[in-house]
Protein backbone atom coordinates (compact mmCIF):
# COMPACT_ATOMS: atom_id res chain seq x y z
CA UNK A 1 0.00 0.00 0.00
CA UNK A 2 1.14 3.83 -0.59
CA UNK A 3 0.54 6.16 1.92
CA UNK A 4 -1.30 9.34 1.47
CA UNK A 5 -1.27 12.14 4.05
CA UNK A 6 -4.34 14.75 3.88
CA UNK A 7 -4.37 17.73 5.84
CA UNK A 8 -7.64 19.53 6.41
CA UNK A 9 -8.44 22.73 7.15
CA UNK A 10 -11.55 24.26 7.88
CA UNK A 11 -15.77 23.50 8.42
CA UNK A 12 -17.02 19.80 9.26
CA UNK A 13 -18.14 19.61 5.55
CA UNK A 14 -14.59 19.59 4.63
CA UNK A 15 -13.85 17.45 7.38
CA UNK A 16 -16.38 14.96 6.25
CA UNK A 17 -15.26 15.27 2.41
CA UNK A 18 -11.56 14.08 3.63
CA UNK A 19 -13.18 10.67 5.13
CA UNK A 20 -14.91 10.32 1.92
CA UNK A 21 -11.32 11.29 -0.13
CA UNK A 22 -9.98 8.70 2.22
CA UNK A 23 -12.38 5.97 1.72
CA UNK A 24 -11.84 6.48 -2.09
CA UNK A 25 -7.94 6.52 -2.42
CA UNK A 26 -8.28 3.40 -0.04
CA UNK A 27 -9.97 1.58 -2.88
CA UNK A 28 -6.67 2.36 -5.06
CA UNK A 29 -3.99 1.38 -2.99
CA UNK A 30 -3.55 4.19 -0.37
CA UNK A 31 -3.61 3.92 3.47
CA UNK A 32 -3.95 7.65 5.13
CA UNK A 33 -1.00 8.11 7.11
CA UNK A 34 -0.75 11.05 10.19
CA UNK A 35 3.06 10.68 9.00
CA UNK A 36 3.45 13.46 6.15
CA UNK A 37 6.87 12.42 5.68
CA UNK A 38 6.50 8.97 4.83
CA UNK A 39 3.68 10.30 2.56
CA UNK A 40 3.56 9.03 -1.12
CA UNK A 41 0.83 11.49 -1.74
CA UNK A 42 -0.36 14.89 0.06
CA UNK A 43 -3.17 16.18 0.18
CA UNK A 44 -4.74 19.72 1.40
CA UNK A 45 -8.32 20.08 1.56
CA UNK A 46 -8.76 23.83 1.74
CA UNK A 47 -11.23 26.87 3.19
CA UNK A 48 -11.42 30.09 1.89
CA UNK A 49 -13.81 31.46 4.18
CA UNK A 50 -10.97 33.37 5.72
CA UNK A 51 -7.42 34.60 4.49
CA UNK A 52 -5.96 33.39 7.32
CA UNK A 53 -7.05 29.97 6.30
CA UNK A 54 -6.67 30.34 2.54
CA UNK A 55 -3.06 31.34 3.49
CA UNK A 56 -2.27 28.39 5.65
CA UNK A 57 -3.10 26.10 2.20
CA UNK A 58 -0.31 28.52 0.04
CA UNK A 59 2.17 28.10 2.76
CA UNK A 60 1.66 24.24 3.26
CA UNK A 61 2.06 23.86 -0.67
CA UNK A 62 5.25 25.42 -0.33
CA UNK A 63 6.55 23.42 2.24
CA UNK A 64 5.59 20.12 0.29
CA UNK A 65 7.31 21.53 -2.89
CA UNK A 66 10.68 21.77 -1.06
CA UNK A 67 10.15 18.28 -0.21
CA UNK A 68 9.22 17.07 -4.12
CA UNK A 69 12.90 18.58 -4.70
CA UNK A 70 14.45 15.75 -2.55
CA UNK A 71 12.25 13.41 -3.32
CA UNK A 72 10.11 14.00 -7.07
CA UNK A 73 8.53 10.69 -6.68
CA UNK A 74 5.65 12.42 -4.35
CA UNK A 75 2.46 13.70 -5.68
CA UNK A 76 0.94 16.59 -4.17
CA UNK A 77 -2.87 17.79 -4.42
CA UNK A 78 -5.09 20.49 -3.96
CA UNK A 79 -9.16 20.48 -3.33
CA UNK A 80 -11.70 22.23 -1.71
CA UNK A 81 -12.47 26.11 -1.92
CA UNK A 82 -9.44 27.65 -2.50
CA UNK A 83 -8.67 24.87 -5.22
CA UNK A 84 -12.15 25.85 -6.53
CA UNK A 85 -11.55 29.27 -6.97
CA UNK A 86 -8.32 29.73 -7.11
CA UNK A 87 -6.90 27.04 -9.75
CA UNK A 88 -4.92 29.33 -11.80
CA UNK A 89 -3.12 31.35 -9.26
CA UNK A 90 -2.19 27.87 -7.88
CA UNK A 91 -0.75 26.93 -11.04
CA UNK A 92 1.37 29.86 -11.05
CA UNK A 93 2.41 29.84 -7.48
CA UNK A 94 2.98 25.87 -7.21
CA UNK A 95 3.51 24.81 -10.60
CA UNK A 96 5.09 21.09 -9.54
CA UNK A 97 1.24 20.59 -7.75
CA UNK A 98 0.07 17.10 -9.36
CA UNK A 99 -3.79 17.21 -9.27
CA UNK A 100 -6.27 20.29 -8.23
CA UNK A 101 -9.49 18.97 -7.55
CA UNK A 102 -12.45 21.17 -6.61
CA UNK A 103 -15.38 20.82 -4.57
CA UNK A 104 -17.40 18.73 -7.20
CA UNK A 105 -15.08 16.18 -8.24
CA UNK A 106 -14.27 13.77 -5.48
CA UNK A 107 -16.38 11.32 -6.69
CA UNK A 108 -13.82 11.54 -9.81
CA UNK A 109 -11.15 10.64 -7.80
CA UNK A 110 -10.60 7.27 -9.21
CA UNK A 111 -9.71 8.67 -12.48
CA UNK A 112 -7.60 11.12 -11.80
CA UNK A 113 -5.35 9.25 -9.38
CA UNK A 114 -4.68 6.73 -12.01
CA UNK A 115 -3.74 9.99 -14.21
CA UNK A 116 -1.48 11.42 -11.30
CA UNK A 117 -0.06 8.41 -11.45
CA UNK A 118 0.56 7.86 -14.68
CA UNK A 119 2.83 11.22 -14.89
CA UNK A 120 -0.18 13.94 -15.68
CA UNK A 121 -1.20 17.13 -13.94
CA UNK A 122 -4.60 17.24 -13.67
CA UNK A 123 -7.03 20.00 -12.80
CA UNK A 124 -10.52 18.57 -12.52
CA UNK A 125 -12.66 21.67 -11.52
CA UNK A 126 -16.00 21.36 -12.55
CA UNK A 127 -19.37 23.90 -11.70
CA UNK A 128 -21.67 20.65 -11.69
CA UNK A 129 -21.24 18.06 -9.64
CA UNK A 130 -20.83 14.23 -10.05
CA UNK A 131 -24.05 12.64 -9.83
CA UNK A 132 -23.55 9.34 -8.11
CA UNK A 133 -24.56 7.25 -5.30
CA UNK A 134 -22.24 8.09 -2.22
CA UNK A 135 -22.82 4.78 -0.94
CA UNK A 136 -21.07 3.00 -3.49
CA UNK A 137 -18.30 4.85 -1.97
CA UNK A 138 -15.82 3.50 1.21
CA UNK A 139 -15.93 6.21 3.91
CA UNK A 140 -12.79 6.08 6.38
CA UNK A 141 -14.44 8.25 9.21
CA UNK A 142 -12.27 9.67 11.66
CA UNK A 143 -14.02 9.71 15.17
CA UNK A 144 -15.60 6.55 16.65
CA UNK A 145 -18.37 7.88 17.93
CA UNK A 146 -19.73 10.61 15.49
CA UNK A 147 -20.58 9.75 12.34
CA UNK A 148 -21.02 12.76 9.75
CA UNK A 149 -23.73 12.54 6.87
CA UNK A 150 -23.89 15.48 4.79
CA UNK A 151 -27.29 15.91 3.26
CA UNK A 152 -26.96 19.04 1.47
CA UNK A 153 -24.82 20.92 -0.25
CA UNK A 154 -24.42 24.51 -1.28
CA UNK A 155 -26.14 27.51 -0.87
CA UNK A 156 -28.66 29.97 -2.39
CA UNK A 157 -28.87 32.46 -0.12
CA UNK A 158 -25.58 34.83 -1.00
CA UNK A 159 -24.91 36.69 1.84
CA UNK A 160 -22.60 39.48 1.00
CA UNK A 161 -19.53 38.40 2.97
CA UNK A 162 -19.62 34.74 1.88
CA UNK A 163 -18.06 32.71 -0.50
CA UNK A 164 -19.71 29.32 -0.27
CA UNK A 165 -22.60 29.77 -2.91
CA UNK A 166 -19.18 30.60 -5.45
CA UNK A 167 -16.97 27.26 -3.63
CA UNK A 168 -20.00 25.27 -3.10
CA UNK A 169 -22.39 25.89 -6.15
CA UNK A 170 -26.42 25.46 -5.65
CA UNK A 171 -28.22 24.02 -2.60
CA UNK A 172 -28.45 19.93 -3.94
CA UNK A 173 -29.98 17.83 -1.82
CA UNK A 174 -29.45 14.10 -1.66
CA UNK A 175 -31.96 11.25 -1.74
CA UNK A 176 -33.66 10.60 1.62
CA UNK A 177 -33.22 6.75 0.56
CA UNK A 178 -29.69 7.16 -0.15
CA UNK A 179 -29.45 9.46 3.57
CA UNK A 180 -31.41 6.65 5.14
CA UNK A 181 -29.12 3.61 4.02
CA UNK A 182 -26.48 5.90 5.40
CA UNK A 183 -27.64 6.16 8.92
CA UNK A 184 -28.10 2.09 8.77
CA UNK A 185 -24.44 1.47 7.70
CA UNK A 186 -23.25 3.90 10.53
CA UNK A 187 -25.75 2.76 13.04
CA UNK A 188 -24.53 -0.92 11.68
CA UNK A 189 -20.76 0.29 12.68
CA UNK A 190 -21.56 1.11 16.02
CA UNK A 191 -21.97 4.77 15.46
CA UNK A 192 -24.07 6.49 18.41
CA UNK A 193 -24.25 9.86 17.15
CA UNK A 194 -25.38 11.09 13.36
CA UNK A 195 -24.59 14.71 12.55
CA UNK A 196 -26.63 16.06 9.53
CA UNK A 197 -24.57 18.38 7.67
CA UNK A 198 -25.52 21.01 5.73
CA UNK A 199 -24.61 24.84 4.66
CA UNK A 200 -27.71 26.20 4.79
CA UNK A 201 -29.14 22.48 6.76
CA UNK A 202 -33.14 23.54 6.93
CA UNK A 203 -33.49 24.09 3.28
CA UNK A 204 -32.96 20.54 2.85
CA UNK A 205 -35.31 18.56 -0.11
CA UNK A 206 -36.20 21.90 -1.46
CA UNK A 207 -35.15 21.30 -4.48
CA UNK A 208 -36.29 17.54 -4.45
CA UNK A 209 -39.59 16.63 -5.89
CA UNK A 210 -40.17 13.20 -5.85
CA UNK A 211 -40.17 12.61 -3.49
CA UNK A 212 -41.28 15.93 -1.30
CA UNK A 213 -38.98 15.99 1.85
CA UNK A 214 -38.22 18.56 4.31
CA UNK A 215 -35.77 18.45 7.15
CA UNK A 216 -38.59 17.90 9.59
CA UNK A 217 -39.59 14.74 7.83
CA UNK A 218 -36.01 13.29 7.27
CA UNK A 219 -35.52 14.05 10.92
CA UNK A 220 -38.88 11.37 11.52
CA UNK A 221 -38.01 8.66 9.56
CA UNK A 222 -33.99 8.50 10.85
CA UNK A 223 -35.84 8.56 14.29
CA UNK A 224 -37.58 5.33 13.65
CA UNK A 225 -34.53 3.52 12.52
CA UNK A 226 -33.55 0.82 15.55
CA UNK A 227 -30.68 1.32 17.73
CA UNK A 228 -29.16 3.53 20.17
CA UNK A 229 -27.98 6.38 19.02
CA UNK A 230 -28.63 9.93 18.83
CA UNK A 231 -29.42 12.60 15.80
CA UNK A 232 -27.98 16.24 15.47
CA UNK A 233 -28.32 18.70 12.35
CA UNK A 234 -26.22 21.69 11.51
CA UNK A 235 -26.17 24.44 10.18
CA UNK A 236 -29.44 25.58 10.69
CA UNK A 237 -29.96 29.51 8.70
CA UNK A 238 -32.45 31.65 11.00
CA UNK A 239 -35.49 32.28 8.96
CA UNK A 240 -35.50 28.60 7.49
CA UNK A 241 -36.15 27.26 10.89
CA UNK A 242 -40.00 26.51 10.34
CA UNK A 243 -42.59 25.31 13.39
CA UNK A 244 -42.65 21.78 12.17
CA UNK A 245 -39.02 21.40 12.15
CA UNK A 246 -39.18 22.81 16.08
CA UNK A 247 -42.56 19.99 15.98
CA UNK A 248 -40.26 16.75 14.60
CA UNK A 249 -37.32 18.14 17.32
CA UNK A 250 -39.44 17.76 19.59
CA UNK A 251 -41.92 14.85 18.68
CA UNK A 252 -38.23 12.35 18.05
CA UNK A 253 -36.61 11.00 21.14
CA UNK A 254 -33.14 10.37 19.49
CA UNK A 255 -33.19 14.01 18.41
CA UNK A 256 -31.00 16.54 20.38
CA UNK A 257 -32.23 19.59 21.38
CA UNK A 258 -29.73 22.38 19.89
CA UNK A 259 -30.16 24.23 17.45
CA UNK A 260 -27.04 25.93 15.95
CA UNK A 261 -28.06 29.27 14.44
CA UNK A 262 -25.54 32.21 13.09
CA UNK A 263 -26.79 35.12 13.81
CA UNK A 264 -23.96 37.45 12.22
CA UNK A 265 -24.93 40.76 13.54
CA UNK A 266 -27.56 42.27 16.39
CA UNK A 267 -28.00 44.80 14.14
CA UNK A 268 -30.91 44.95 11.08
CA UNK A 269 -29.27 47.21 9.15
CA UNK A 270 -26.23 45.31 9.12
CA UNK A 271 -27.99 42.48 8.13
CA UNK A 272 -29.70 43.72 5.55
CA UNK A 273 -25.98 44.87 4.36
CA UNK A 274 -25.18 41.21 4.66
CA UNK A 275 -28.23 40.04 3.01
CA UNK A 276 -29.65 37.69 5.44
CA UNK A 277 -33.25 37.44 4.97
CA UNK A 278 -34.24 38.29 9.13
CA UNK A 279 -34.17 41.07 11.53
CA UNK A 280 -33.31 41.01 14.96
CA UNK A 281 -36.47 41.14 16.01
CA UNK A 282 -37.13 37.92 13.94
CA UNK A 283 -34.18 36.03 15.44
CA UNK A 284 -34.91 37.30 18.86
CA UNK A 285 -38.57 35.19 18.15
CA UNK A 286 -37.07 32.44 16.64
CA UNK A 287 -34.76 32.30 19.96
CA UNK A 288 -37.83 32.33 21.94
CA UNK A 289 -39.89 29.86 20.24
CA UNK A 290 -37.19 27.70 20.73
CA UNK A 291 -36.94 28.21 24.36
CA UNK A 292 -40.33 27.58 25.41
CA UNK A 293 -40.84 24.59 23.94
CA UNK A 294 -37.36 22.85 25.24
CA UNK A 295 -36.38 23.11 29.06
CA UNK A 296 -32.46 22.09 28.18
CA UNK A 297 -32.13 23.23 24.55
CA UNK A 298 -28.56 25.14 24.12
CA UNK A 299 -28.98 27.33 21.16
CA UNK A 300 -25.35 28.94 19.67
CA UNK A 301 -24.30 31.01 16.91
CA UNK A 302 -22.21 32.79 14.77
CA UNK A 303 -21.17 37.07 14.93
CA UNK A 304 -18.73 38.84 12.66
CA UNK A 305 -17.45 41.63 14.18
CA UNK A 306 -16.45 44.71 11.74
CA UNK A 307 -18.19 44.05 9.18
CA UNK A 308 -17.94 46.91 6.62
CA UNK A 309 -19.85 49.77 7.37
CA UNK A 310 -20.82 48.60 10.82
CA UNK A 311 -20.64 51.65 13.40
CA UNK A 312 -19.85 51.25 17.02
CA UNK A 313 -23.53 51.42 17.86
CA UNK A 314 -24.26 48.98 15.53
CA UNK A 315 -21.78 46.85 16.72
CA UNK A 316 -23.25 47.05 20.76
CA UNK A 317 -26.17 45.97 19.02
CA UNK A 318 -24.53 42.76 18.20
CA UNK A 319 -22.39 42.80 21.81
CA UNK A 320 -26.25 43.18 23.71
CA UNK A 321 -27.70 40.51 21.87
CA UNK A 322 -24.94 37.56 22.44
CA UNK A 323 -26.48 38.39 26.31
CA UNK A 324 -29.87 39.13 26.02
CA UNK A 325 -30.76 36.22 23.96
CA UNK A 326 -28.57 33.85 26.80
CA UNK A 327 -26.82 32.09 23.70
CA UNK A 328 -25.00 29.03 24.67
CA UNK A 329 -21.97 29.76 22.44
CA UNK A 330 -20.74 31.38 19.92
CA UNK A 331 -18.26 31.24 17.56
CA UNK A 332 -16.62 34.75 16.45
CA UNK A 333 -14.46 36.31 13.56
CA UNK A 334 -13.42 39.38 12.77
CA UNK A 335 -14.82 40.64 9.42
CA UNK A 336 -12.44 39.33 6.11
CA UNK A 337 -13.14 40.47 2.98
CA UNK A 338 -13.26 37.72 0.69
CA UNK A 339 -12.83 37.62 -3.61
CA UNK A 340 -16.29 37.38 -5.45
CA UNK A 341 -18.57 38.48 -2.97
CA UNK A 342 -20.56 41.62 -2.90
CA UNK A 343 -19.04 42.83 0.53
CA UNK A 344 -15.72 42.40 -0.56
CA UNK A 345 -16.19 45.01 -2.90
CA UNK A 346 -17.83 47.49 -0.56
CA UNK A 347 -13.78 48.83 -0.11
CA UNK A 348 -14.45 52.70 1.15
CA UNK A 349 -16.56 51.20 3.88
CA UNK A 350 -13.74 48.98 5.55
CA UNK A 351 -13.10 49.47 8.90
CA UNK A 352 -9.34 48.99 9.92
CA UNK A 353 -7.67 46.01 11.47
CA UNK A 354 -7.18 47.80 14.86
CA UNK A 355 -11.29 48.74 14.98
CA UNK A 356 -11.74 45.07 13.34
CA UNK A 357 -9.83 43.00 16.43
CA UNK A 358 -10.54 45.55 18.98
CA UNK A 359 -14.00 44.84 18.63
CA UNK A 360 -13.51 41.14 17.78
CA UNK A 361 -12.12 41.13 21.45
CA UNK A 362 -14.76 42.84 23.32
CA UNK A 363 -17.10 39.86 21.33
CA UNK A 364 -14.96 37.27 22.96
CA UNK A 365 -15.03 38.95 26.00
CA UNK A 366 -18.85 39.16 26.36
CA UNK A 367 -19.15 35.66 24.60
CA UNK A 368 -17.28 34.22 27.83
CA UNK A 369 -19.43 36.13 29.99
CA UNK A 370 -22.43 34.94 28.31
CA UNK A 371 -20.74 31.07 28.05
CA UNK A 372 -20.28 31.06 31.87
CA UNK A 373 -23.73 32.67 32.89
CA UNK A 374 -25.57 29.79 30.37
CA UNK A 375 -23.46 27.10 31.75
CA UNK A 376 -24.16 28.22 35.67
CA UNK A 377 -27.62 27.63 34.68
CA UNK A 378 -27.10 23.95 34.54
CA UNK A 379 -25.92 23.31 37.96
CA UNK A 380 -28.04 20.71 39.67
CA UNK A 381 -29.58 19.46 36.65
CA UNK A 382 -29.08 15.66 35.08
CA UNK A 383 -28.09 15.60 31.56
CA UNK A 384 -27.63 12.68 28.87
CA UNK A 385 -24.48 12.95 27.54
CA UNK A 386 -22.70 10.89 25.19
CA UNK A 387 -18.91 9.81 26.56
CA UNK A 388 -16.33 10.48 23.46
CA UNK A 389 -13.22 9.78 24.85
CA UNK A 390 -11.37 9.49 28.17
CA UNK A 391 -8.33 10.52 30.28
CA UNK A 392 -6.75 9.23 33.64
CA UNK A 393 -5.70 12.19 35.99
CA UNK A 394 -3.78 11.18 39.41
CA UNK A 395 -5.05 7.76 38.62
CA UNK A 396 -8.33 8.74 38.09
CA UNK A 397 -10.56 8.02 34.49
CA UNK A 398 -12.30 11.04 33.69
CA UNK A 399 -15.00 10.64 30.68
CA UNK A 400 -15.22 13.22 28.41
CA UNK A 401 -18.82 13.30 27.22
CA UNK A 402 -20.92 15.72 25.19
CA UNK A 403 -24.63 16.22 26.46
CA UNK A 404 -27.68 16.35 24.30
CA UNK A 405 -27.56 19.49 24.25
CA UNK A 406 -24.01 20.02 22.90
CA UNK A 407 -22.78 21.47 26.26
CA UNK A 408 -19.34 19.32 27.20
CA UNK A 409 -19.52 17.63 30.28
CA UNK A 410 -16.44 15.89 32.34
CA UNK A 411 -17.20 13.35 35.06
CA UNK A 412 -15.48 10.70 36.88
CA UNK A 413 -16.49 6.84 36.00
CA UNK A 414 -14.94 3.61 35.79
CA UNK A 415 -18.40 2.26 35.19
CA UNK A 416 -18.84 4.07 31.44
CA UNK A 417 -16.46 3.96 28.56
CA UNK A 418 -16.34 5.50 25.25
CA UNK A 419 -19.74 5.24 23.26
CA UNK A 420 -21.58 4.43 26.34
CA UNK A 421 -24.41 7.36 27.34
CA UNK A 422 -25.00 8.15 30.64
CA UNK A 423 -26.86 10.77 32.88
CA UNK A 424 -24.82 12.71 34.61
CA UNK A 425 -25.93 15.62 37.26
CA UNK A 426 -24.04 18.90 37.05
CA UNK A 427 -22.41 20.22 40.18
CA UNK A 428 -19.93 22.56 38.29
CA UNK A 429 -19.57 25.05 35.73
CA UNK A 430 -16.76 26.83 33.91
CA UNK A 431 -16.58 28.82 31.34
CA UNK A 432 -16.02 25.99 28.53
CA UNK A 433 -17.75 23.11 30.25
CA UNK A 434 -19.45 21.44 33.03
CA UNK A 435 -18.36 18.65 35.76
CA UNK A 436 -20.74 16.39 37.03
CA UNK A 437 -21.45 13.14 38.42
CA UNK A 438 -23.00 10.07 36.85
CA UNK A 439 -26.14 9.59 38.59
S1 LIG B 1 -26.20 31.02 4.50
FE1 LIG B 1 -24.85 32.74 3.95
S2 LIG B 1 -23.06 32.40 5.31
FE2 LIG B 1 -24.18 30.46 5.23
S3 LIG B 1 -23.22 29.31 3.56
FE3 LIG B 1 -24.99 30.41 2.68
S4 LIG B 1 -24.13 32.30 1.87
FE4 LIG B 1 -22.61 31.46 3.30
Amino acid sequence: MKKVYIETLGCQMNKSDSERISGILSQFGYDETTEEKEADLLIVNTCSIRQLSADKAYSLLGVWGKRKKDKPDIKIGICGCVAQQDKEKIRKRAPYVDLIFGTHNIYELPELIKKIENGEKICAITNKPVICNQNDFKIIRKDSVNAWIPIIEGCNNFCTYCVVPFTRGRERSRQPEEIIQEAKNIINEGFREITLLGQNVDSYGKDLNNPKITLANLLRDLNKLEGNFRIRFVTSYPSDITDDLINAVEECDKVCKYFHIPMQSGNSRILKEMNRHYTKQQYYETVEKIRKRFSNVAITSDFIAGFPGETEEEFQDTLNAMEELELDYSNTAAYSPRAFTKAGKMTDLFLSDEIKYERLNRLNEKNKEVCLKSNTKFIGKVLKVLVESKTLKDGKTILNSRADNNKIVHFESNKYDIGDFAEVKINLAQTWCLFGVAI
